[in-house]
């Protein structure tokens, strides 16, 4: 049961959302320590990762460090030899490590998320007992190959391939582009194209030291310059049959789990980012005097600084609602992992541009780390799925559950003159459901006692989970499935989504933190009703979008710019 895909069909699941989760007691613990030695090892890093960046590298001693820290063994279990974190646990180290620097975050989250998780997720007993000791103490360190030349968003289309020999092995070539960690890793994850008939992909454990494999030099890129990225080369690998991950032909439903279960190591990485940017501008703002005042005095900068804070506690809520939905064995959380994803990425680039427009002019000398940190977090809304893919993915998957519904209607239709005791049940329950629709009682409601304060924002979710199942019910019958076509209508059931499960987040956990002593829950409800006004404004405006907009026009004139391959207007012509 999918909160998010829930939302489409009107319901809202209380019994995933309220009460807002705790961190389990272990993960407290183990937690304690853990953020204190982080802060230890890294704060008088700071020099350090500013001239890493310029320089665009880790050093080796460096990351042997963070390999004394245990921060390579975080989420694999105790007996292994790691940490054994919860998902929960993991995202809150990355919030840790990334309010330092993102690149370090990356080395760890990399080798966890994505590169060795596959291990863990569908390794078997003997493959973990072989690798993940050694991953755990950062011996080896992991990554993940799935991206090439040809294909990026569109990862089936891959071309690296794998032969099977008579032996059973398999034989491997291909070439892998942008892999983080691919110039410092032992262990890589691989996808390629098995002989199939019909060309399934298969997921594969390869190690960096056997003949054939390597990898290209440092990327120069825009951020997060510390971190490796590299191409990595697989020529005539030979690869021993059990190191196939599952299956033979399961590769792309292995690389989907890994990046899905993932994505809350991202968003973690995301709000720690905030935090540390909150503290940075709020001690800018208090510092730096213009007209005879600290700016921290003027509503403009007043303005930008609740907004980080209500963009983080927004991030942070929903992010580790996803995380506990993994840790309680939840098995259909992407879609509610991809809307994580989407507003931390976004909500961190936010803050990141405003923070350096309150230091303004210092703000974009290199002297402040706020440049960097605009830089660093571009690559959010790009990898582990773009935020375009993801928001089609998150709109799809919703209308997919509510398809159903109109399948079983046209079924209901047919059948209704056979079978009419049959037919009619199942009209009768869709009847029943577009009632609910129409009359705002039934699913789409908030049972637990929301506090008098809240009751507007619980209010506000109510109502647009009922217009979010009517536009995806108006979309659907109008387009059919010509909906694949219609990205930009799509987008807006996506963007309420998003607002909807993150302001059911907030909201969930605002109730719970509304007794905090000291101010801190007063201020905790009065985010709860802020984000759910701006959400409401938004979800308003992306439903009168859904019945008029310009989305024809606009196409025109991308067509049009497309033809020309330019701008053609001139203020000389
Ligand atoms: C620093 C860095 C580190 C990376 N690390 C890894 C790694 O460790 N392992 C790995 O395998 N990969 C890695 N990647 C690759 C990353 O996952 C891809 O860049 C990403 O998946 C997007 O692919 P692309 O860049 O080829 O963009 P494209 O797929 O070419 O997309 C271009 C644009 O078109 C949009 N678009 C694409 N398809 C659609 C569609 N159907 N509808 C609407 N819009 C669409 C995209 O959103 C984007 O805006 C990394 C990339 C970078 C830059």
């Amino acid at each position: 049961m999918s909160v998010a895909k829930g939302l489409f069909d009107g319901d809202i699941l209380n019994e995933h959302l309220f009460p807002y989760p705790r961190l389990r007691d272990k993960d407290r613990e183990v937690l304690g320590m853990m953020v204190d030695a982080i802060d230890q090892f890294l704060q008088p890093r700071q020099q350090d990762f500013r001239r890493w960046d310029r320089e665009s590298a880790q050093p080796a001693e460096f990351i042997q460090g963070l390999r004394e820290l245990g921060l390579f063994g975080l989420i694999i279990p105790e007996e292994l030899g790691g940490l054994g974190l919860s998902n929960g646990g993991y995202a809150r180290v990355l919030c840790q490590t990334s309010m330092h620097d993102s690149s370090v975050s990356l080395t760890i989250g990399a080798h966890s998320s994505i590169g060795m998780k596959g291990l863990l997720l569908f390794g078997t007993p003997a493959q973990k007992a072989r690798y993940l000791p050694r991953l755990a103490g950062g011996e080896l360190i992991a990554a993940f190959c799935l991206t090439e030349s040809g294909a990026g968003s569109d990862a089936a289309s891959i071309r690296s391939s794998a032969s099977r020999n008579a032996d059973g092995s398999w034989t491997l070539n291909g070439e892998k582009i942008w892999i983080t960690n691919g110039g410092i890793a032992g262990l890589y994850t691989v996808f390629a194209r098995t002989e199939s008939p019909d060309g399934k992909i298969t997921a594969f454990i390869v190690e960096a030291a056997w003949p054939g494999v390597s990898h290209g030099a440092h990327e120069d890129k825009m951020g997060i310059r510390a971190s490796s990225t590299t191409t990595v080369h697989f020529k005539d690998v030979v690869v021993p049959a059990d190191n196939v991950l599952d299956a033979e032909g399961k590769g792309f439903k292995v690389a989907m789990a890994i990046l899905n279960n993932g994505r809350t190591g991202l968003g973690g990485g995301a709000v720690g980012g905030m935090k540390s940017l909150i503290g940075l501008a709020t001690r800018q703002a208090l510092a730096r005097r213009q007209f005879g005042r600290p700016i921290a005095e003027f509503g403009l900068i007043r303005k930008k600084l609740a907004q980080m804070a209500i963009d983080c506690y927004a991030a942070e809520s929903a992010v580790w609602m996803v995380a506990h939905h993994v840790d309680s064995g939840y098995e259909d959380y992407s879609v509610e992992a991809a809307i994580s994803k989407i507003f931390a990425s976004e909500a961190m680039q936010r803050t990141a541009h405003e923070a350096l427009q309150i230091a303004a002019g210092a703000g974009f000398m290199r002297d402040l780390p706020y440049e960097q940190i605009v830089r660093d977090a571009r690559i959010l809304s790009i990898f582990e799925g773009t935020n375009e893919v993801l928001r089609l993915y998150v709109a799809f998957s919703g209308m997919k559950e509510h398809g159903k519904s109109l399948g079983e209607l046209k079924t209901a239709m047919d059948a209704i003159f056979n079978h009419p005791i049959k037919g009619f049940g199942v009209l009768g329950e869709y009847a029943e459901k577009r009632l609910t629709h129409a009359t705002g009682v039934g699913r789409g409601k908030i049972q637990v006692r929301v506090p008098a304060n809240l009751a507007d924002a619980a209010a506000i979710y109510e109502k647009y989970t009922l217009e979010l199942a009517k536009a995806s019910d108006f979309l659907l019958r109008k387009h059919g499935s010509a909906i694949t076509d219609r990205q930009q209508e799509v987008e807006r059931l996506a963007d309420i989504a998003v607002d909807l499960f993150v302001g059911l987040c907030v909201l969930s956990r605002s109730i719970a933190l509304s007794s905090m002593p000291g101010g801190a829950g007063e201020q905790a409800v009065l985010i709860a009703r802020v984000f759910a006004q701006q959400a409401k404004r938004r979800m308003a405006m992306n439903v009168r979008r859904i019945m008029r907009n310009e989305d024809e026009e606009m196409n025109r004139l991308a067509g049009f710019l497309l033809s020309g391959e330019a701008y053609p207007w001139d203020v000389m012509s």
